[in-house]
């Protein structure tokens, strides 16, 4: 049995009030809360062990460096990669899809093809259109359609010798959407074209197998699964992160420095330029224990039923619409009431304690495809309740009430 008030008592900020009414934090998929567990390893590391890593030869070094290299361990067998240099620190999500980006700009040729979804958060469209315009590549979308899906066959008809390069995200920030990505890495492994998974919202919601999915990068941010803001990763295979380029020229990214010639360092250091988020790369691992003791899949099962729960609730309204309605879908509900604008809810349900997302969740071509300019989404976590559904859902009445 999932004991959610147990876990519940892990977030203190989950006991604090907005407006004088208990907060609901449905704003999941922009960022998670944090366990207390992993506020004391950041507290922790500031108190007790503080220093730079990789250089300094005495004893407060030593420690951070082992925690940091510790976590990256955490990380890799998390996820299952291969080698603990196939993860490399970034600075989230977003940074990982630049390094990848950038690495590519030396390697695509006028006229490469590469493909990218129509389900995208805009960091993984704009960095790819710069990297398009950088060098002749031409950018493809793979179709969406209107449960908020990939059509596949489309996909298919794209892929040719051509397509060098494929980015999707293996679930959609905006719709909950989970993407097809196995099937979606085998095709466009038939072509010989790489794939670069945005795992930003699958990795703190469902079991991610690196090796299993053969995918060429997986990039993900830490502050969506329970750790601090500013630190995540990039997996890359080893022949891929060795054909790369290197990103950022720094220190700690070297091996040997004259004014004639410098040599890099190995992997992973050679996409690590400059001092990391040394306590965010320590917590990060600290948030990958927490979750691991939950189990992924006890998190995954317990937040279908909340996703089950929200729905059929909120479908109780008469002029509400869903966006994105696929039958794999996390826990994610965007929707509007016919008539009202998305914001007008978003501050209605904020004084009433309710922190949901209005807008268009960074994935504007998604709106564009629904002719609307934003939705209201709620996003669930573990730690929330069906009782904090049912508050949302006496908000909502209230809105409606009052806007139309
Ligand atoms: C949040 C998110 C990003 C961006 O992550 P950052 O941590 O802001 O770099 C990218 N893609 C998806 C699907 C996201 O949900």
């Amino acid at each position: 049995m999932f004991l959610v008030d147990k876990i519940r008592a892990d977030f203190p900020i989950l006991e604090r009030e907005v407006n004088g009414k208990p907060l609901v934090y449905f704003d999941n998929a922009a960022t998670s809360q944090t366990p207390k567990v992993v506020i004391d390893s950041i507290v922790d590391y500031y108190t007790n062990y503080n220093a730079n890593i990789h250089r300094g030869v005495h004893a407060l070094s030593q420690e951070a460096t082992d925690k940091y290299e510790e976590s990256r361990l955490k990380v890799q067998k998390h996820f299952n990669a291969k080698h603990s240099y196939e993860i490399i620190f970034t600075s989230g999500t977003t940074h990982g899809i630049n390094i990848v980006a950038s690495g590519f700009s030396e390697i695509l040729k006028v006229g490469d093809e590469v493909l990218v979804s129509a389900l995208e958060h805009h960091s993984n469209i704009v960095p790819w259109q710069m990297l398009c315009e950088k060098t002749g590549a031409i950018l493809k979308v793979i179709p969406m359609n209107e449960e908020g899906g990939l059509v596949m066959d489309e996909y298919k008809n794209l892929l040719s010798t051509n397509t060098k390069l494929v980015f999707c995200n293996h679930i959609s920030n905006a719709l909950g959407t989970i993407n097809p990505i196995k099937e979606m890495i085998d095709y466009a492994h038939n072509v010989g074209a790489a794939v670069l998974i945005d795992g930003a919202q699958s990795a703190p919601h469902i079991k991610v197998d690196l090796q299993a999915l053969d995918v060429d990068f997986f990039v993900a941010s830490a502050h969506k699964m329970c750790g601090p803001t500013g630190v995540g990763f990039l997996y890359g295979k080893q022949e891929w992160l060795e054909k790369l380029p290197p990103y950022q020229g720094g220190g700690e990214m070297i091996e040997t420095v004259t004014f004639k010639k410098t040599t890099y360092a190995g992997l992973p250091h050679k996409f690590e330029a400059g001092t990391p988020n040394i306590c965010g790369g320590i917590a990060f691992g600290t948030a990958l224990d927490y979750l691991n003791e939950i189990g992924l899949e006890n998190i995954a099962q317990y937040e279908q039923e909340l996703l089950e729960y929200g729905t059929k609730k909120l479908l109780e309204f008469e002029n509400l619409k869903i966006y994105g309605t696929t039958k794999e879908k996390t826990s994610v509900i965007s929707f509007n009431i016919e008539g009202i604008h998305p914001y007008d809810v978003g501050v209605i349900l904020d004084k009433l304690g309710i922190a949901v997302r209005t807008g268009h969740h960074c994935a504007q071509p998604i709106m564009d495809f629904y002719q609307i300019p934003g939705t209201i989404r709620a996003s669930f976590a573990f730690y929330n309740t069906k009782e904090e559904i049912d508050c949302m859902v006496e908000g909502l009445k209230k809105a409606i009430h009052m806007l139309s």
